[in-house]
């Protein structure tokens, strides 16, 4: 027998994480308690030089080559005759897709039907950015393999029973009634982060007083507790909350009006700007990635303002967040930045000592796991995230339901 028809024999379940210009994927075999078998990406989706990356299991050395992808549609196309080719679709018995927005009525992984897509069509003007692109993938994924259940899970499903005051936003009361509140976002992430936590921390130290801080190309942090969201610094859309790297977070509303009256620049400008041209790419004017500000910042001072500027807000954000929990007990970094940058983590979290934040530097070097001192008496931790594996999960318990 070889490779492929071990694989094809197997039940795999199959996790698509869709972004604005790419196509993450992991597949997982179901008969081996949701082991990761390959998993990647396709980066750059629109430009004629879109890269395809994959590895096998979670650590496996990267390959990589060069295609051509238009649109989302063309990507999954691509990657489902990949997967085809070396695994063999017949083996896949579900598939779980990403969906960054669920609106209010969507809280749980809801199983793909036409009405569902139908229904995800009229949510499309809650984030332009992402659910179209998205939805074009669910739908090309949908068509092309009848029969295999699909799963929708929600970005915004774990900030959903948030306190209502901190979903309102203070804006005309009439607005509330079309939908317009605080949604919040990276909830897969969280969800996993939460499970992690009560796995190595056990139930009490997760039910306590925790902010989590997903820190990468996007970037927002939840405060929880009793094991619940109670706030989130993204709103109604990804746009909201912390510099991001090319999202500028939140802004002064008065800009809108500014920028129109002395720029002439129309609503559709002003988006752009605020998703694409902001952030740590606005400020330094040279990059979005915190690996070139870093490698940058002692003789570009454009690129230090930027890497100075996303600590403080962060800080500020975690010394918000303590405050609306009644004091902090467990703070998580996450995402690219959050587990990948020893310095970033230490100079957010310098100064913090008075809320009882105390890193030790060694510990911190290291990375994953618990990098505060003994005697700080905020337990610090790093954690790598996994949405896919969520979306997997939820793929494969919607398929025993
Ligand atoms: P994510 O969106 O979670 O995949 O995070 C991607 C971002 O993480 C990249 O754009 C980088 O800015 C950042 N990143 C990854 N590795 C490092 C690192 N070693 N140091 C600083 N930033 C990093």
């Amino acid at each position: 027998m070889n490779a492929k028809q071990q694989i094809s024999d197997a039940k795999l379940v199959l996790a698509i994480n869709g972004g604005s210009s790419s196509l993450k994927f992991a597949l997982f075999d179901k008969g081996r308690s949701l082991e990761r078998i390959i998993s990647g990406e396709i980066e750059r989706i629109g430009s004629t030089k879109a890269k395809f990356s994959y590895r096998d299991g979670s650590n496996g050395p990267q390959k990589k080559h060069y295609l051509v992808v238009p649109d989302h549609r063309a990507a999954a196309v691509f990657l489902l005759h990949w997967l085809d080719q070396h695994f063999g679709l017949r083996g896949i018995i579900a598939v779980g897709h990403r969906i960054v927005h669920g609106g209010n009525r969507f809280i749980e992984p809801t199983l793909v039907t036409s009405q569902l897509l139908k229904e995800l069509r009229r949510l499309s003007p809650f984030d332009p950015e992402h659910l179209p692109s998205e939805l074009t993938a669910l739908e090309t994924f949908h068509r092309q393999m009848p029969g295999v259940p699909q799963t929708a899970c929600f970005d915004t499903a774990f900030h959903y029973a948030m306190p209502r005051v901190a979903q309102i936003l203070p804006l005309p009361r009439r607005l509330q009634a079309r939908g317009v509140r605080r949604y919040g976002f990276h909830g897969l992430s969280y969800e996993y982060l939460m499970e992690e936590l009560t796995r190595v921390a056990g139930r009490k130290a997760a039910h306590s007083r925790v902010v989590l801080a997903h820190l990468g190309n996007g970037a927002s942090m939840a405060a929880v507790s009793g094991g619940k969201s109670q706030d989130t610094s993204m709103g109604f859309t990804p746009a909201a909350g912390l510099p991001m790297s090319t999202r500028s977070g939140d802004l002064d509303p008065g800009l809108i009006w500014y920028l129109a009256r002395t720029e002439k620049m129309l609503p559709h400008q002003f988006n752009k700007m605020v998703n694409e041209q902001s952030g740590l790419l606005g400020i330094s004017e040279t990059s979005s990635d915190m690996r070139d500000l870093l490698a940058r910042e002692t003789k570009d001072v454009r690129a230090a303002e930027a890497v100075v500027h996303f600590c403080y807000q962060a800080r500020k954000w975690i010394g918000a967040y303590a405050a609306a929990l009644g004091g902090l007990d467990t703070l998580v970094f996450s995402g690219g930045i959050g587990e990948n940058s020893p310095v970033i983590r230490e100079r957010i979290c310098e100064d913090l000592e008075f809320l009882g934040v105390k890193v030790n530097k060694a510990r911190n070097s290291r990375g994953p796991g618990i990098i505060s001192a003994r005697n700080s008496r905020v337990t610090v931790r790093v954690m790598r995230t996994d949405e896919e594996v969520v979306i997997a999960r939820a793929a494969s318990l919607l398929l025993k339901k």
